[in-house]
């Protein structure tokens, strides 16, 4: 390669990591900076909220990523919003604090998902691109789902030998 042409080359380089750089930075940034202010305007979020999940909970609106709550709809005696770890943290420690792994969830959503690995122990591997973290709640929204049913199943088995149990008793 001549000494021109490398030049060009290594300028080009320089030039668009630079740029991606940038972009990449300023977005994080961003969204850490509303986070910040949010933090700092707000008694609500001003305690108990982790920076990093309260810049997961702007940028996925404040619902929970597996059935759509509104996750500020109404005030209520339990607190209705959780921070998930889409890639379960005890498999997982080192993502514990990325953004990218973090989502908002509704109680019940976090409870049923517990430790179910979207990725298949493959978690180290990926990187988790918008896309990637798509598909990751995709998967999860589906075994939330089956095992919504499946635990209703076994409520209502439960609901029916509970009164039958009661009726057998009255019969005393
Ligand atoms: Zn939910």
């Amino acid at each position: 390669m001549s000494r021109e042409l490398f030049g060009i080359v290594w300028g080009m380089l320089l030039s668009s990591s630079r740029s991606e750089g940038k972009l990449l930075m300023s977005r994080q940034e961003e969204l850490r900076g509303i986070a910040i202010a949010l933090r700092r305007g707000s008694p609500y979020f001003s305690d108990g909220w982790n920076i990093n999940m309260l810049q997961a909970f702007i940028r996925d609106d404040g619902c929970c990523v597996y059935c759509g709550k509104e996750l500020l709809k109404k005030f209520g005696p339990s607190f209705e919003a959780c921070g998930d770890h889409l890639l379960p943290k005890s498999l997982y420690p080192d993502l514990a604090e990325n953004v990218d792994n973090l989502v908002p969830a509704c109680i019940e959503c976090n409870r049923m998902k517990h430790n179910y690995d979207a990725s298949e122990g493959k978690g180290m591997e990926i990187v988790i691109t918008e896309r990637v973290r798509r598909g990751l709640i995709r998967k999860s929204r589906e075994v939330i789902r089956r095992k919504k049913i499946e635990e209703g199943r076994v409520f209502q088995s439960g609901k029916a030998a509970f009164r039958r149990a009661v009726a057998q008793y009255r019969q005393y």
